[in-house]
């Protein structure tokens, strides 16, 4: 498997595919644990994305990576924003340069996307954010020699379900503390269709 702009084009565009469809089950989401508004950033976010890519013209997949992440930085106004928008350019940076990426630096890509994440908003594993979902993914990547479709997408469905039982001790959801236990973290949800996109992307 290799990443080129098509790949990282369509992935991005497949991506804001789910995050309309799922707008209104986000939001909901957020509702329960948060205030109400992930699904509309999501939304609003990736159709940005996918517009502003529409018109680029690139050399690598850097450049759309880093295009993502201005645009989800500059037009998601809530904490979820800055988050990916870090980690769509942690991703740029690591593959700077490199058209195709092959799996390798990819997965380098994603760990460096994810420490992005981290240091920006100072959650580790199991304190009910989208960390908890990115965190297997990138570990999943690391490990494998040949990405399966299937098993990346089971891997991020099964992360983002057992955020459920956790009670949140970051962002929003912690001011509600035990009473986070039960609903889902939406941006482990929304990093969830992330993952399926690129799962859906890489079977075709
Ligand atoms: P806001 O909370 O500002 O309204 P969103 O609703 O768009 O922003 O995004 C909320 C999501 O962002 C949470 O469900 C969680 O996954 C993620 N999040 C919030 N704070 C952090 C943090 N400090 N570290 C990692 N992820 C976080
Ligand atoms: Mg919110
Ligand atoms: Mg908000």
């Amino acid at each position: 498997m290799e990443i080129d702009v098509q790949t990282a084009i369509s992935w991005l565009n497949k991506a804001n595919e789910k995050m309309q469809a799922e707008k209104d089950y986000l939001t909901k989401l957020d509702q329960e644990t948060g205030d109400g508004d992930h699904g509309i950033n999501m939304a609003r976010g990736f159709s940005e994305v996918e517009n502003k890519i529409a018109n680029g013209n690139y050399e690598t997949c850097a450049d759309v990576f880093k295009d993502t992440a201005m645009t989800l930085m500059s037009k998601i106004g809530g904490a979820s924003g800055p988050l990916y928008g870090t980690a769509f350019l942690r991703l740029s940076t690591a593959l700077k340069g490199q058209d195709p990426v092959d799996e390798k630096a990819f997965a380098q890509g994603v760990q460096a996307a994810l420490e992005g994440i981290q240091q920006r908003g100072k959650a580790s594993v199991g304190e009910k954010t989208m960390v908890d979902v990115w965190q297997p993914i990138a570990a999943y990547l690391q490990e494998t020699s040949a990405i399966e479709a299937a098993q990346l997408e089971k891997i991020a469905k099964e992360a983002m379900e057992a955020t459920k039982d956790l009670i949140a001790t970051k962002g929003r959801a912690a001011y509600f503390k035990e009473r986070s236990k039960g609903a889902i973290d939406p941006g482990a949800a929304s990093s969830f269709y992330l993952f399926s996109a690129l799962a859906e992307v890489l079977k075709e």
